[in-house]
């Protein structure tokens, strides 16, 4: 079975092919433009999106060695995401259903993160049901209990920032170029983790908050550059390490408080975050320390990409769980919601 995946929801333009849950091929374009902005400004990403679009669909075709006549369906992001990013890839994939005369498939953005670990693939190995995924990425920080494909539950979620933004937000704090992440990450590897403390947010149950933690290390930065112009130069590593630090503490405080509330000890990882390399680390050794058993994606899975799109499109496929015409794109869109 060949499903193309087709994923337009924020800033990158992504198209795979995949054959009984194996990639064939998995394109993603992303947009420099936003660099210059400091962040995705969503009419420039429409505007990309529809230039992207018909390149990248055909590289992922091409590069699968298939013909389009192939494919057995189409699966494409309807939500949650930019509504202006999100009406390219649904428009496009419905003229292209139409015109090859093929099964459409709506896809929740926030289950293709979460689904991507089915992917058949020999790098990564598939959670058992039921599991936790702690899906963090650019616009979530959730803890969700998975119970089969389409049963998910949040258990718990950020109140206000998301991680990826608290991540980017700092970086530009920073004066670090848009997205930040990866940089902090970077830097942070080569730094003293408490060479500074931040505060930690006090939130209850498994829920989370950012925006406090993002104020704190502004405020922080402020003063020291008062005292010292050089502070963030000289300080880069060991601030980066330090914010780093702090993060991964406020997810794994949580995210242990989970696993003991509901006794599932399958804990998976998911979304652009997810590329951490510390949070990759400190997951893994809850193997040793607390005999949890981890699953990590494939680091192409983890930022935005149409492959995630299409193995949810297979799996929808197997059940025959088709969408009509009328289908919609959606901005808002729960990780509960088919
Ligand atoms: P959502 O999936 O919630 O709609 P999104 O699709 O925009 O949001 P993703 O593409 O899943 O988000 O993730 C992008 C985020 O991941 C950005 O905030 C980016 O900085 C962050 N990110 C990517 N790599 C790393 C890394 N190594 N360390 C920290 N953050 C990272
Ligand atoms: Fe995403």
């Amino acid at each position: 079975i060949y499903i193309l995946g087709i994923e337009s929801s924020c800033d990158d333009t992504s198209a795979a092919v995949i054959c009984n849950g194996k990639i064939l091929s998995n394109v993603v374009a992303n947009q420099e433009i936003h660099t210059k902005y400091g962040g995705v400004v969503p009419e420039l990403a429409s505007r990309a999106h529809q230039q992207n679009i018909v390149p990248v669909i055909q590289q992922a075709i091409q590069q699968a060695n298939i013909d389009k006549k192939d494919l057995n369906a189409i699966a494409f992001t309807r939500g949650p995401g930019l509504m202006g990013s999100l009406l390219v890839g649904t428009s496009f994939a419905k003229s292209l259903s139409l015109a090859l005369d093929i099964p459409l498939i709506a896809v929740n953005h926030m289950q293709g993160h979460v689904l991507a670990h089915f992917i058949e693939d020999e790098t990564q190995q598939k959670p058992p049901f039921p599991f936790l995924c702690l899906t963090i990425s650019g616009g979530h920080t959730q803890i969700v209990k998975i119970t089969n494909y389409f049963t998910m539950e949040v258990l718990g979620e950020t109140i206000d920032d998301a991680v990826g933004e608290a991540y980017d937000k700092s970086a530009k704090i920073l004066g670090l170029p848009y997205p930040g992440g990866p940089l902090v990450d970077k830097y942070a590897q080569l730094g003293n983790p408490k060479a500074f403390k931040f505060t930690k947010p006090k939130v209850d149950g498994l829920n989370f908050s950012f925006s406090g933690l993002k104020t704190g290390i502004l405020y922080f930065i402020q003063k020291k550059v008062i005292e010292n112009p050089n502070f963030i130069e000289e300080n880069l590593n060991d601030i980066c390490a330090s914010i780093q630090y702090t993060i991964v503490e406020i997810l794994f405080d949580k995210l242990k408080k989970a696993v003991k509330e509901t006794g599932i000890k399958h804990i998976a990882i998911a979304g652009g975050v997810s590329a951490n390399s510390e949070i990759r680390k400190v997951l893994k050794s809850t193997e040793e320390r607390f005999g949890w058993n981890t699953y990590i994606p494939k680091f192409e899975f983890t930022t935005d990409n149409a492959a995630m799109i299409a193995i949810v499109g297979y799996l929808k496929y197997l059940e025959n769980d088709f969408s009509d015409e009328n289908t919609s794109a959606t901005a808002r869109l729960k990780v509960s919601e088919n």
